[in-house]
């Protein structure tokens, strides 16, 4: 049977339009669907405006350090309007260049909610296409536990379109996006405090570098609770929010943002009309070469719910249209050794086994850990330290894991991720000569075991 499309993409967000532009480039019929945003949540709602604010955030840093590098300014004063004009005026420019892309590679774009039909049909906006394959990519969406006064709460969404800034935030949860954000409101002039259930935060992350972000950013004057829950939310006649917590505390702010997780975004989109299945946890159930339980359906990126970050979305992306329609070139994602960075102030940069993972997989091992102030902060009454560490083997002398919270932790924990990738050994870590005078030649001077 002669279908319309040979694949039929629902999102145009990382994975998405990945997969669409390498397909179609491989010679297939493609369509994507997009209800929202081109570019998905990365480039609308997510790391780009993210990445930008936590810019505007740093430039404080950079202007306390001014004085002792010789630099007196005037006091200086934070607009939260153009940033945000600004910001939006970039997306606007990215949304082009992604329609760009995708038309100029031959894909039909569709602007639209698209529903699934049937096991080859897709209805747009009324209009049915049919499809040999339909490939999911639809993206999360920010969840918020079912509290008495959820509503007067916003998300991260919402913070990225927030007409001020809030005098005083609180920030709840306690991963990836409450560390970022409470850097942001905090960085930016906000009277900021981050509220977790847990003992502490960065559940997953090395032990040392979540205690040593702790003490960071309590020196840095975050009001960090921890063992704390809001149970409710109420609106005050002068129109702050007074959040109860569970110890029956009460904290009162302007602006409440929640960052407890994300669910997968399956709203009105058809499943019950395939044989798609959900895991235990409501994500799409996919096999290793992201098929779902439907013949004619596979699924990637945050919708299945494995590693909810855009390097791996593109990554299976690529795979999928390779494995459909270039298998000569394909290959499986490599979910080992994901580098990954948290924007926070100062960031984390992370790649391989934590300590306490190396551990529970029976590995015997070496730490080897480094604790300085950078020096760029020697001429500067900034006491800010920043860590290195490193996990490694003791039998094998293989490194398992690089792990810094420091300036520039992202930037340098990419390349640590190819050495870990090829399997470098702590001798190998060694003999790389150092580039100096950086903070990463850390890395590779650490000669003395700490544990
Ligand atoms: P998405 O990018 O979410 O794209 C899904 C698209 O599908 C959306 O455009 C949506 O509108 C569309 N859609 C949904 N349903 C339908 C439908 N029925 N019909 C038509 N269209 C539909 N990752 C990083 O690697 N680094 C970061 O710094 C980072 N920062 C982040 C910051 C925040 C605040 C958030 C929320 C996420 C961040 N992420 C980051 C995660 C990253 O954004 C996601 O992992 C990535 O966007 C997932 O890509 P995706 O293709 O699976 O889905
Ligand atoms: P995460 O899953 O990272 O963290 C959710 C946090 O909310 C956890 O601390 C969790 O606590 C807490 N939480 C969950 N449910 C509740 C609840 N009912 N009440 C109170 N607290 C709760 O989600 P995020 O929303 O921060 O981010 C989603 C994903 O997006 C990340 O996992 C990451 O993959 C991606 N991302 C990546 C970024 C980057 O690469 N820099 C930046 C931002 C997002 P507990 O640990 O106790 O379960």
């Amino acid at each position: 049977m002669a279908y319309d499309f040979d694949l039929f993409v629902i999102g145009a967000g990382s994975g998405g339009v990945r997969a669409a532009r390498f397909a179609a480039g491989f010679g297939a019929k493609v369509a994507v669907a997009e209800s929202r945003y081109l570019g998905g949540t990365c480039v609308n709602v997510g790391c780009v405006p993210k990445k930008l604010l936590v810019y505007g955030a740093h430039v404080a840093d950079e202007l306390e350090q001014a004085a002792g590098y010789g630099w007196s300014l005037e006091e200086g004063h934070f607009d939260w309007g153009t940033l945000i004009a600004n910001k939006n005026r970039e997306i606007e420019r990215l949304n082009g260049i992604y329609r760009n892309l995708l038309v100029n590679s031959g894909v039909t774009l569709l602007q639209g909610h698209a529903r699934i039909t049937g096991d080859h049909e897709v209805e747009v906006d009324g209009q049915r296409y049919s499809t040999e394959r339909i490939l999911i990519a639809t993206g999360g969406w920010p969840q918020v536990p079912d509290i008495p006064g959820k509503e007067l709460a916003i998300t991260s969404n919402e913070a990225f379109y927030l007409k001020a800034l809030p005098r005083r935030v609180l920030v709840v949860g306690g991963g990836y996006i409450a560390v970022e954000f409470a850097g942001i409101f905090q960085g930016l002039g906000a009277d900021t405090t981050l509220v977790y259930r847990g003992e502490l935060f960065l559940r997953g992350f090395d032990g040392s570098v979540r205690m040593h972000l702790k003490e960071e950013l309590e020196k840095r004057g975050l009001n960090l609770q921890f063992n704390a829950d809001i149970q409710r939310i109420d609106k005050q006649d002068d129109g702050s929010l007074k959040a109860t917590l569970n110890d029956g505390r009460e904290l009162v702010a302007d602006c409440i943002f929640y960052a407890t997780g994300r669910r997968p975004m399956l709203d009105n989109l058809g499943l019950e009309n395939t044989g798609v299945e959900l895991d235990p946890r409501g994500f799409i159930r996919v096999d290793d070469q992201y098929q779902t339980t439907a013949p004619s359906v596979l699924a990637i990126g945050d919708v299945i719910g494995r590693v909810q970050l855009t390097p791996v979305a593109l990554a299976e992306g690529m795979a999928v249209a390779r494995r459909l329609f270039k298998p000569e070139q394909y290959r499986p994602v490599d979910y080992q050794n994901i580098p990954t960075a948290v924007f926070s102030q100062p960031p984390i940069g992370t790649v391989g086994l934590t300590e306490e993972q190396a551990l529970a997989a029976g590995h015997k091992v070496q730490i080897f850990e480094s604790r300085f102030r950078a020096m760029k902060l020697t001429l500067t009454d900034i006491q800010e330290k920043t860590l290195m560490k490193l996990v490694v083997d003791a039998d094998t002398d293989k490194v398992l894991g690089c792990h810094m919270v420091g300036p520039d932790a992202g930037e340098i924990i990419q390349g640590l991720g190819v050495a870990l990738k090829a399997g470098a050994t702590k001798q190998q870590f060694d003999e790389t000569i150092g580039v100096h005078p950086t903070a990463a030649e850390e890395f590779v001077t650490m000669r003395t075991v700490t544990r």
